[in-house]
């Protein structure tokens, strides 16, 4: 358990699920943390462990800091009807009612954003970015003028099955040359055997070429000037992967109208994410619940 500075005003419950951490912590309405804490997820029952997660979270929380809403980030997509996040390939996470557990032992009203869309309302900064997060798998989300692009179920942004080589390997979605093939951490060590620590350079280098060549589709598709990536790829491959990405994207943004598109580097803390979708809640909490809450 480690502490921030002391919120004040409003507070919110950010949560994060990840293949490797669950955590959670309380941010004020400024978006400072507060309280935070973390246990390493479980092979089994994860929802379980959440729930004594926040238990103690909570309960640290202090009277008079109670957070009024809460919101999880987890594997995407989420299932708006059931509430689940129901990741391809990560089979963990299917049919755990998150959402209604999480609002039945906290009390809060709470919402669910993919890892990927709650990684793009954190760096928009209320501007247009798209970006791309590379955590468990390739996720990324589209904000335009500050506002997080929903699509017809809440799920748009899900880049990972973008397809970047048409001769590329099988995915497990069913597809061909999918950038989760390339950029997904889970299917870089199924494809090597070895932690991702150990990943062979030519691996590394393909990586990052395989996410420049998304990056300069994106840029071209969606129209934004800034392409954000972050995420464990990124901070495991570095300095390499970073300057495959760019060379790639560079080469491949000679529009004219291109030429003034960058991509960037930006890592941040895992409930940033969660916190940020928690604060745009809060902020809409008067127009009522959203199709990914209750
Ligand atoms: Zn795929």
């Amino acid at each position: 358990m480690s502490g921030g500075g002391a919120p004040t005003g409003p507070t919110l419950l950010a949560v994060d699920l990840g293949e490797r951490h669950l955590a959670a912590g309380i941010v004020s309405a400024d978006g400072s943390m507060g309280v935070r804490d973390r246990v390493v997820t479980p092979s089994k029952d994860p929802l379980d462990a959440l729930l004594r997660l926040l238990d103690r979270v909570l309960a640290a929380a202090g009277e008079g800091r109670m957070p009024i809403g809460c919101a999880v980030s987890g594997p995407g997509p989420v299932d708006p009807s059931s509430g689940e996040f129901r990741p391809v390939g990560l089979t963990r996470w299917h049919g755990l009612s998150v959402r209604r557990a999480v609002a039945e032992r906290t009390g809060l009203p709470t919402v669910l954003e993919s890892v990927g869309r709650a990684y793009a309302s954190a760096v928009s900064e209320g501007e247009s970015v798209v970006a791309v997060h590379l955590g468990d798998q390739v996720d990324g989300g589209v904000v335009i003028d500050g506002v997080l692009l929903d699509g017809a179920n809440g799920r748009a942004g899900m880049f990972g099955h973008l397809m970047v080589d048409p001769s590329g390997p099988l995915c497990v979605c069913g597809a061909v040359g999918c950038l989760e093939v390339f950029a997904g951490p889970h299917s870089i060590e199924a494809q090597t055997g070895r932690d991702l620590i150990s990943t062979p350079l030519a691996l590394i280098d393909r990586a990052g070429i395989m996410v420049g060549r998304a990056c300069a589709s994106l840029a071209a598709m969606v129209d934004v000037r800034r392409i954000v990536v972050g995420g464990l790829l990124v901070e495991v491959f570095r300095d390499r992967f970073i300057d495959h990405l760019r060379t790639e994207f560079e080469e491949r943004c000679r529009l004219s109208h291109l030429t003034d598109s960058s991509v960037r580097v930006v890592q941040q803390h895992v409930l940033a994410g969660p916190a940020a979708i928690a604060l745009q809640s809060l902020s809409s909490v008067t127009a009522g619940s959203t199709h990914r809450g209750e």
